[in-house]
């Protein structure tokens, strides 16, 4: 007999799968591929219990793949360029590369140690030079398909990681990595050109039946398409214009049926024509310091409308299209430039913000849709907007039409008589990758006073990312103050010229690095395309709910530009995505601040590796939170215990090499039930790990199965219930021993894809000189697996007082427990004692009360 001693265990099949190179992968036409992907990490440091959680989903999943016959890739690596890697350089004067490289070289041991079954031979990091330099490669491929532009717009400043923001990561008005309140500011940004695949990013949505529906819900809310109609409004040509030469306002709605209520026209303080306004206006001074601080309010606020509203009138009339009345314009600081069309017509009685502020300003409101059911709406006694659709009302040819229809009439009218027609807008906008920070990919493009904007040449990349010492944290890009860095030759002329020196936002790194891992030492492409139609798309890809928009978006993105490069064939990357629940420690989330951060080393250094992987898988499914327990860490050790002592204490008997198969007609009851248990659990286990991914049933499957065990070597006087001190023992029935090693196999295979070290090295205790792998995933006999069943009867002195409904096999403790437990037995039997229990196989169970 021997202790479980999860350290050495753990150990010898690190090395041992390190030395076969065991999870190295090469494409295999002959095998069916699988692609298991968890997202990679941010090498913050130090990894702990939560971060590593889906690392063990990831790892079970790709361990029962490659049971059941799958070539399996499972890659990782490090998404390793970022905000905290600078400011902890700021802070602390660590080069951002020295601070990276060591936190990924720890964490990565972190994971080695955990038996996480990673290919690392494909491992990379984004800030590697040889992986950067195709996110500027498909920088230049874009750029040359008009995929990136450059615009002057006005973006979101992050005061204090003094950067700026992408829409996306302004949350509820603040940075949202920091928290601080974001401002805007004025810049000249990259962009790739996200929206010109906004439909269809929209429309595969519905292909993907394995996405969680509210990740689904996300995209298709962040996408935000809405259709309407754009219409001119034309501006009346007033007396003393001088500066303005445009001679219409297009304004965009989804409710055109209100059209004969739009009462005036706002202009966001953006809008083109609004310094035309100006100049045009008495005072242009005070106009455009109004303007400025219009544009200076936090862009979430105006979006949400969560602000006061404020405007002026701008003095200048445009003519509503379809009631020929001529209307003001004013500006509104709530209106925002990339919405439609910066420019929206007023309903004040069907729109609440407009209503607001038709009210502020004493403009007419003006009823013109009445919904039904309700008493006949008027503008002057409206309490509030009433935005719900109904009949359209007061609107000329279109009167007494419901709003649906009067929408497709007034629509249709519009481009029959040429001032407007239906439209699509979509709340994406395109994707802003300019960063003011030195950790990230340079832009590959060059600046020359004679030929403008050039591209750097393919052949010159990479664009190194120049070494920097100090970081001053200041706003302008760190690259811009590295001489070497920023002046260069212009391919086209040959003169001086200068370096762009912003860098790539992150994302752009992480939303292609899973073609990578098909072909991670390419140095001629970004991975060649047959190794991505061999491996992909991911079959399942598992993550963070925080990433459940931006990454999977821009990664989705991504996907359609290469495919339409040529160099991918699938639509979409991820077949199959979980997103998995967070570990909190005292109900809330580990974090060093909190100072309730688990590491998982602490665990592996006491109770192993297994116990910690067991009980992360065992104690909620994979996508609800945990709540972290140091009993229920515990309580998976001792489980692991437990099966070591099974195993251990039966080695000597399973070992035998004359150990047949059972031998069905022969069995008894008991080893029939068990069989039927075991059986019964493989069918469960199998699609409860994949495709259900149920994990914590598999292994409470898999406690149960251990119990059953346990019961069985107790009554057969087996095992941990043997004789110890080596006296006559009979011989065991050989049916007993075949139907146990069938069970106590099959039990380490369906564990190993939690405790995989425990199950190799009981699996070797068992005489199997190659691994759980080449066993293969266990199979089960459906008949074996059904109970069959029999009803019966239940006497109470004499008389029958109940039915059982019960599995033929079951055994005669287990029959005499369920009839003492039956309700209408225990009515007959309470208060009384039990004499006997008298049970007549397959017939009758037959109870003797006193
Ligand atoms: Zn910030
Ligand atoms: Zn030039």
């Amino acid at each position: 007999m021997s202790d479980y001693d999860p350290q050495t265990i753990e150990r010898k099949w690190q090395r041992r799968w390190a030395d076969r190179r065991a999870f190295e992968v090469t494409e295999d036409p002959s095998r069916p591929k699988f692609y298991c992907l968890v997202m990679f990490a941010y090498p913050s440091g130090h990894a702990h219990v939560g971060h590593v959680r889906n690392y063990m989903i990831g790892d079970v999943v790709t361990r029962m793949k490659r049971m059941q016959g799958f070539n399996v890739l499972h890659p990782f690596g490090w998404d390793a360029f970022g905000m905290p890697a600078e400011n902890a350089a700021i802070q602390h004067g660590t080069h951002p590369e020295t601070w990276t490289r060591d936190n990924i070289a720890h964490m990565k041991g972190q994971l080695q140690r955990l038996g996480i079954s990673y290919a690392w031979e494909r491992e990379f990091a984004t800030c590697d030079r040889e992986y950067y330099r195709w996110n500027q490669w498909l920088f230049l491929k874009m750029y040359e398909r008009d995929l990136a532009y450059r615009k002057r717009s006005t973006v979101n400043w992050c005061p204090s990681c003094q950067t700026v923001l992408a829409n996306e990561q302004v949350v509820d008005g603040g940075c949202w990595r920091c928290g601080s309140e974001v401002r805007e500011r004025e810049l000249e940004q990259w962009f790739l050109r996200i929206t010109n695949y906004a439909d269809e990013l929209l429309a595969k949505t519905e292909d993907l039946g394995e996405w969680p529906s509210k990740v689904l819900t996300m995209q298709r809310n962040w996408i935000g398409r809405s259709e309407g109609a754009a219409v001119r409004f034309p501006i009346v040509a007033a007396g003393c214009s001088t500066g303005s030469t445009d001679t219409e306002i297009e304004i965009f709605t989804t409710r055109i049926d209100t059209i004969y209520g739009a009462t005036f026209v706002l202009l966001a303080p953006e809008h083109p024509f609004v310094e035309g306004f100006a100049a045009d206006s008495s005072n242009p001074d005070e106009f455009r310091e109004r303007v400025r601080r219009f544009r200076s309010l936090d862009r979430t606020t105006r979006l949400t409308g969560q602000l006061e509203k404020e405007g002026f009138d701008t003095g200048h009339r445009v003519v509503n299209p379809f009631t020929g009345e001529a209307v003001p314009v004013w500006i509104a600081n709530f209106v925002l430039a990339d919405y439609g069309t910066g420019a929206i017509m007023a309903v004040p009685a069907h729109d609440q913000r407009d209503f607001e502020f038709a009210r502020k300003y004493e403009l007419p409101i003006r009823v013109v849709i009445q919904p039904r059911g309700v008493p006949s709406l008027d503008g002057k006694t409206l309490a509030a907007a009433s935005v719900e659709p109904g009949d359209v009302v007061d609107s000329g040819e279109f009167t007494g039409l419901p709003s649906t229809e009067a929408i497709t009439r007034m629509i249709s009218v519009a481009e029959e008589r040429g001032f407007g027609a239906g439209t699509v807008q979509f709340r994406l906008k395109d994707w802003g990758i300019s960063r003011q920070r030195y950790w990230g990919t340079p832009i590959p493009i060059i600046y020359c006073d004679t030929c403008g904007t050039r591209p750097v040449p393919y052949d010159q990349l990479p664009v190194d990312l120049p070494k920097v010492d100090e970081f001053s944290g200041r706003g302008d890009s760190p690259l811009a103050q590295v001489p070497d860095f920023v002046k260069t030759i212009c391919p086209s002329c040959g003169r001086g010229a200068r370096r762009e020196t912003d860098t790539m936002d992150t994302f752009v790194d992480s939303s292609w690095y899973f073609y990578r891992y098909c072909d991670p030492r390419n140095d001629d492409e970004p991975f060649a395309p047959a190794t991505v139609r061999y491996w992909g798309p991911i079959d399942f890809y598992s993550g963070g709910v925080e990433h459940a928009i931006l990454h999977l978006i821009y990664s989705r993105f991504f996907c359609k530009v290469l495919r339409d490069l040529g160099l991918v064939e699938h639509d979409e990357p991820f077949t199959r995505l979980l997103t998995q629940g967070m570990v909190l420690c005292n109900g809330s989330v580990m974090s060093k601040s909190k100072g309730n951060v688990v590491d998982p080393d602490d665990m592996t250094s006491t109770v192993g590796a297994d116990a910690l992987r067991l009980y992360e898988m065992f104690v909620a499914p994979p996508e609800k939170e945990i709540e972290w327990t140091d009993a229920g860490l515990e309580g998976s050790a001792r489980f692991l215990g437990r099966v070591w002592r099974l195993v251990d204490s039966l080695c000597a008997v399973l070992a035998d090499r004359t150990v047949g198969s059972p031998v069905v007609e022969a069995l008894n009851n008991e080893e029939r039930a068990l069989r039927r248990k075991t059986h019964d659990t493989i069918r469960r286990v199998s699609t409860d790990l994949y495709p259900r991914v149920h994990l914590n049933t598999v292994v409470s499957g898999l406690m149960e199965l251990v119990n059953e065990v346990y019961g069985f070597c107790e009554r057969a006087r087996l095992g941990p219930f043997g004789p110890t001190d080596g006296a006559s023992a009979e011989s065991p029935r050989p049916n007993t021993v075949a139907v146990l090693k069938e069970t106590i196999e099959a039990l380490l295979l369906m564990l190993s894809p939690f405790t995989p070290h425990l199950a190799e090295e009981l699996w070797e205790m068992l005489g199997n000189r190659d691994g759980v792998e080449t066993a293969g995933w266990p199979s089960f006999n459906p008949d074996v697996a059904m109970a069959e069943e029999l009803v019966l009867p239940v006497q109470v002195n004499g008389k029958v007082r109940a039915r059982l409904t019960v599995a033929v096999e079951t055994p005669d403790f287990e029959l005499r427990r369920l009839a003492l437990d039956d309700p209408h037995v225990r009515m007959y039997t309470s208060g009384n004692k039990i004499d006997r229990v008298v049970i007549v196989p397959g017939k009758l169970v037959s109870v003797v009360a006193r």
